[in-house]
C-alpha cells in the first residue's frame, strides 16, 4: 500500500500513540515548577502546601463537654440508687465556671464549656432528675462519658497537612482551627495561550465570509482558570510562520507552558508543529483518539508546549485528558483523584475500534440507584453544544466496536462536591 500522510478519517494508525501511552510520556516530562509565597489563609483556597502544617495547639484546647449537661466527678456516681447533687453555677462555651468543684456537687454545663475543676464527666440532662434542692442521677453513667479530651482532636506538634496537599474548603476550616492566619503555598504555574487562525474573528468584530468567532481562547481561559493557574491570553495569531514563531518566542519567555489550539493538523496552513520543531522540540503529535487528534507536545527552553487541536470539542477533549494533568503536576498537586467510574448504557454507542473515544454523555440515576448514561446526540468535534449538555466523557477503548444498550461503560463525571 503506497505510504501516505496520517489523516484524520483513519481509524487505525500505526504512528499515533495510545492515550495511556501519550499521559504517561507527557507527565514524565513535566516537573513541579519551584517557588513559593505566602499568602493569606482564605487566598490559599485551591493553592497546593509549599509548608507543613503543624498545630501550634491541643484541639480542642480544653477538655469539654460534647452534651448539654451536668458535669460531675466520676468517682461521685452512686453504686446503686440515686444520689442528689447540690448544683453549683453553669458553665457555658466561653464563659468558664471559674471555681473548683466538691464531691456531691455539680455543675451545669453546655456543649463545648470546658469542664470544671474536679470533674471529668457529664451526665446529660436527659438523664438527671431536677429535685427541689439540685438533682438525682443514678448509677447508669460510666466516668468520663460525654467529654472531649484536651488535644484529642489534635495535639500541640502534631503534622496536620502534608507538603503538596490541595487546600480546598476543610483544610481552610481546619487551618483556622489552629488559629494559623498564613500560609506558604507554592507559586501558581504560568500558563500562556493563544489560538492560530486566519478565520478568527475576535468578539466584536463583523464577521466576513468563512469567519468565525474564536471560542477556544474562552474555553481555555476557563479550563486554566478553574484549575488555579496563572493565565496569560495572547490573542489571536495569524496563519504565518513569523506570526506563530514571535508568538511562540514570546509566550516561552513568560510562561512555564504554553497552549496553542489549531494549525496542527497537515493543512497548508498548518506550522504550529514546524514552528516548534525550530524553536525547540516536539515530542509527538498524533494520539489514538477522538475526538482530539492531532496534538502535539514539546518544549520551547524549559517551557513545556502543548499544540492541541482546533476544534471546540477536541480542545476540552484533550486538555481534560493531558494538559490538566500535566499542569496539577506541575503545581504540585497529585491527579490521583480524578473520579472515573462505570455506568449502564441506556441506548446503543456507536463507534469503530482504532482509536480512544471520549463521547460526551448525559448521567442519570435508574428507579434502583444505579448510575445510567446516553450520549448527547451528534458527537462531531465542532459541536460545543454537545460539551454544554453533557455531564459527563463516556470513555469507550481503543479496540470497543461500540456498546448495545445495558452495557456497562467507564465514565468521566464533569464535577465533584469539593
Ligand atoms: P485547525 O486545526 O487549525 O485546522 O482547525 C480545525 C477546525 O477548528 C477548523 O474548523 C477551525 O476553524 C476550528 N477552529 C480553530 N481554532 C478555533 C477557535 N479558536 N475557535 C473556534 N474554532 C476554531
Ligand atoms: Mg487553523
Amino acid at each position: 500500500m503506497q505510504a501516505r500522510d496520517p489523516s484524520c478519517e483513519d481509524d487505525f494508525d500505526n504512528a499515533s500513540l495510545s492515550c495511556e501511552e501519550a499521559l504517561r510520556r507527557i507527565l514524565a516530562n513535566v516537573d513541579i515548577v519551584s517557588g513559593h509565597e505566602r499568602v493569606h489563609l482564605r487566598s490559599a483556597l485551591g493553592r497546593i502546601l509549599a509548608e507543613q502544617i503543624v498545630s501550634p495547639i491541643d484541639v480542642p484546647t480544653h477538655t469539654n463537654s460534647a452534651m448539654d449537661g451536668y458535669a460531675i466527678a466520676g468517682g461521685d456516681v452512686p453504686e446503686r440508687g440515686e444520689r442528689r447533687f447540690a448544683v453549683v453555677g453553669t458553665a457555658f462555651a466561653g464563659r468558664p465556671f471559674n471555681a473548683s468543684v466538691s464531691s456531691g456537687q455539680t455543675v451545669r454545663i453546655m456543649t463545648g464549656a470546658a469542664m470544671p475543676e474536679n470533674t471529668d464527666t457529664v451526665v446529660m440532662q436527659e438523664h438527671a432528675q431536677i429535685s427541689a434542692d439540685g438533682i438525682l442521677i443514678d448509677g447508669n453513667h460510666k466516668r468520663g462519658q460525654h467529654v472531649r479530651a484536651a488535644g484529642e482532636d489534635l495535639s500541640a506538634g502534631a503534622i496536620v497537612l502534608e507538603v503538596g496537599h490541595c487546600i480546598g474548603p476543610a483544610e481552610l476550616g481546619l487551618i483556622a482551627s489552629l488559629g494559623v492566619g498564613e500560609v506558604s503555598v507554592r507559586r501558581r504555574v504560568r500558563v500562556a495561550y493563544f489560538s492560530t487562525g486566519d478565520e478568527l474573528r475576535s468578539i466584536g468584530e463583523q464577521l466576513g465570509l468563512g469567519e468565525i468567532y474564536d471560542s477556544n481562547r474562552y474555553t481555555l481561559y476557563a479550563m486554566l482558570s478553574r484549575a488555579g493557574v496563572d493565565v496569560i491570553d495572547m490573542g489571536v495569531v495569524r496563519d504565518t510562520r513569523d506570526a506563530v514563531a514571535s508568538a511562540l518566542s514570546e509566550a516561552a519567555a513568560n510562561a512555564d507552558v504554553v497552549i496553542t489550539s489549531g494549525g496542527v493538523s497537515v493543512g497548508e496552513a498548518d506550522f504550529v508543529k514546524e514552528v516548534v520543531e525550530s524553536l525547540g522540540e516536539v515530542g509527538f503529535w498524533k494520539v489514538a483518539m477522538k475526538p482530539g487528534r492531532p496534538l502535539a507536545f514539546g518544549k520551547i527552553g524549559d517551557t513545556r508546549f502543548f499544540g492541541l487541536p482546533g476544534n471546540p470539542v477536541s480542545v476540552m477533549v484533550t486538555y481534560y485528558q493531558f494538559v490538566e494533568p500535566a499542569l496539577v503536576k506541575m503545581s504540585g498537586g497529585s491527579i490521583e483523584s480524578r473520579l472515573e467510574t462505570t455506568a449502564v448504557a441506556t441506548e446503543p454507542l456507536k463507534k469503530r475500534p482504532g482509536r480512544t473515544e471520549y463521547q460526551r454523555g448525559i448521567l442519570s440515576r435508574g428507579d434502583d440507584g444505579s448510575l445510567r448514561v446516553r450520549g448527547t446526540g451528534d458527537q462531531g468535534s465542532g459541536i460545543l453544544h454537545s460539551m454544554s449538555i453533557a455531564d459527563c466523557f463516556i470513555v469507550l477503548p481503543m479496540a470497543s466496536a461500540g456498546v448495545e444498550a445495558g452495557a456497562t461503560v467507564t465514565v468521566q463525571p464533569f464535577l465533584g462536591i469539593l
